[in-house]
């Protein structure tokens, strides 16, 4: 079985579709939220994956957002300023679907969520410590966890409890033999110096775990973000990745 792991997509959907073109036929896509903010696709985004074959997708803080759940105050100025024009560019029925996604999901193998396993919407897993609180909020295998937009993993030691810290090369293929948190990175707005689009393969049977990276022309994604009025930084940013 070939399960999609996208996150952050924060409509952008010219990053989205080289993801879903990269990723080829899959048989799940499993979605870790903030499907929208920053970029200037939100209705194609939601539309897009909400209509995927066999998708399960986590509520993100933009997300909760613009549905007027989360607080926007809690933004800083640029992305505060582009929930207010997501709001204003998305239709209620996208809005609406937004609001029904739910904050955390348990599957048989993987736990999803957006932020933290304690923390659904908010927490970042950015680093050993916060993995290490969070390794008690779940009893699958694996959890998968969006929101800090750098792909990384976080594997518990079954022998003395510690947390080790991993990056991977794109396309390795890393084999899962522990319990494990475990970040794609970000579709739509990567913060790791790297411009492309990050997404990753999980195999459930096999226990596997294929992190790649994927080209996009960010520059036509750069100008619909002017045209809409959103703010030049979320522009800027995606030519260098942060
Ligand atoms: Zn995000």
């Amino acid at each position: 079985m070939k399960v999609l792991i996208i996150s952050d997509v924060h409509a952008n959907l010219t990053a989205l579709e080289a993801v879903l073109q990269a990723a080829g036929t899959v048989d799940a896509v499993w979605c870790l939220g903030d499907l929208v903010g920053y970029g200037p696709d939100p209705n194609e985004c939601v539309e897009r994956v909400s209509s995927l074959p066999n998708v399960h997708c986590v509520k993100g803080n933009h997300d909760a957002a613009v549905t007027g759940e989360g607080d926007v105050e809690y933004f800083n100025d640029e992305a505060g300023s582009a929930i207010l024009i997501t709001r204003e560019l998305m239709t209620q029925a996208n809005i609406q679907y937004l609001k029904g996604l739910p904050e955390i999901l348990t599957l048989e193998t993987a736990t999803l969520v957006h932020g933290s396993l304690r923390h659904p919407i908010w927490e970042y897993v950015i680093d050993s410590q916060a993995a290490l609180a969070n390794f008690p909020f779940f009893e699958t295998p694996i959890a998968l966890v969006g929101h800090t937009h750098l792909p990384m993993a976080f594997i518990m030691d079954d022998k003395n409890g510690r947390i080790h810290r991993r990056t991977f090369k794109p396309n390795f293929i890393f084999p899962i033999t522990m319990k494990t948190i475990l970040n794609p990175g970000s579709v739509g707005q990567p913060r790791d110096y790297d411009p492309r689009a990050s997404y990753a393969i999980f195999n459930p049977e096999a226990m596997t775990w294929e992190y790649h990276r994927v080209a996009y022309d960010f520059q036509a994604v750069q100008k619909r973000i002017l045209k809409v009025g959103l703010p030049e930084k979320h522009a800027i940013r995606l030519s260098e990745g942060w």
